[in-house]
């Protein structure tokens, strides 16, 4: 197939781990038959630098006329002044709003050789291979809110109001449900149906939609609360979760600790239709940002779902995932990923340890 990939390397580690990404795409290009033309924009610090602002316009047309984006990360100290007026986050969120991005697909999983990285026993983490659909558009962080003056006469008082459609549910669970069927074949709802309101439609749309579009996937609810205690006790029961945003913005955020290092997760926002967007989940890394040291893998495990998820070509994602496997369990690992006084390798040689074990 022939694919247009837009590559927002941004800053920091971004362009660095970014870079091995693309190469593990052309590889794939290669050895299955495809073109994947890519091209790469500014967004995010560099993009303030050169244009002043975070998503300067073209970035934004090339990647609505693309089939596919890539991002590395945004942001760094040099942007951090709190009374900055443009700032690199305003880019990420620009580009979600304008692509209709609505639904944040993480996938946690714990690779086998890496279990003792984890801060929890071995046997509890073990196995888990959970896929968090959070929506990201709508609830508490985009719903009402205001300040006035307090009813008690105390000062002021505050209000966020969270929101949700029948609309809005049906599509991220259906997404959900959907993507179950790949797997296990299993999606946990996620809500709080005993106080909200919000999440009494919530649950009433997710059990209408699983039982009239989905009979062959297995469905339950669980209660946020409670959530939060399973993925610590028996994250293995798991297999596709779906939430609203703020639930899922700090469920997967605990979630992200099972496997032990940030270096490791990739992430997938998509919408209805058009391109989605692939990045790790870790930041731009300043800290270590020239030194060659980034570790790549979550990059190129978010490029394994750019093949999946907008491409369409499961096996060749299947295919980056193996690689990925069969390096760490050769033993290679990057610094972040080594025990203290072991080899590791730098960015680069991780790059070509996944392209050399693609060809197996
Ligand atoms: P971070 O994820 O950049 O780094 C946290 C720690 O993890 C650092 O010690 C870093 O060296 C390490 N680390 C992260 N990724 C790594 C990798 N691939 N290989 C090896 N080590 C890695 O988080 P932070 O330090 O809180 O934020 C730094 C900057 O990134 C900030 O400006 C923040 O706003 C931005 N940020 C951007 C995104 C994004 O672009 N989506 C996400 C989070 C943070």
């Amino acid at each position: 197939m022939d694919a247009k990939i837009v590559l927002l390397p941004g800053d920091g580690i971004g362009p660095e781990v970014t870079a091995e990404a693309v190469r593990v795409l052309h590889a794939v290009a290669q050895r299955f038959g495809h073109q994947f033309t890519t091209s790469s924009h500014l967004i995010g610090g560099c993009a303030i630098d050169a244009h002043g602002t975070a998503l300067p316009d073209d970035t934004l047309a090339a990647a609505k006329a693309s089939h596919a984006i890539l991002l590395g990360a945004v942001g760094g100290p040099k942007w951090d002044s709190p009374t900055a007026k443009v700032r690199p986050e305003q880019g990420l969120l620009k580009i979600r709003k304008e692509l209709g991005l609505f639904a944040n697909l993480r996938p946690i999983s714990v690779v086998p050789g890496l279990v003792e990285l984890s801060p929890l026993k071995p046997e509890i983490v073990s196995g888990v291979d959970i896929l968090f659909f959070r929506e990201l558009t709508g609830g508490l962080y985009f719903g009402e809110s205001g300040t006035r003056p307090a009813k008690d006469g105390s000062g002021e008082e505050s209000f966020s109001t969270m929101i949700y459609s029948t609309g809005e549910i049906e599509r991220i669970v259906r997404l959900a449900a959907q993507a179950a069927r790949g797997r296990r074949k299993k999606v946990t709802s996620v809500d709080k149906a005993n106080v909200l309101e919000v999440s009494r439609l919530w649950r009433r749309v997710f059990e209408r939609v699983m039982k009239e579009e989905f009979p062959d996937v297995q469905s339950e609810n669980i209660l946020v609360d409670a959530a939060a205690m399973y993925l610590i006790s028996r994250p293995t029961s798991f297999d596709v979760v779906v939430t609203e945003n703020m639930f899922g913005d700090i469920l997967t955020d605990e979630g992200s600790m099972l496997p032990g290092s940030m270096g490791l997760l990739p992430s997938a926002s998509l919408g209805s239709s058009g391109p989605g967007l692939y990045e790790p989940i870790h930041g731009s890394a300043p800290d270590i940002a020239g030194q060659g040291i980034a570790n790549p893998l979550a990059t190129i495990l978010a490029s394994a779902m750019l093949l999946r998820h907008s491409l369409k070509l499961e096996q060749e994602a299947a295919a980056v995932e193996a690689a990925v496997h069969r390096v760490l369990k050769q033993g290679h690992r990057t610094k972040d990923l080594a025990a203290k006084d072991a080899p590791w390798v730098k960015t680069t040689a991780m790059g070509d340890l996944v392209i050399a074990a693609l060809g197996k």
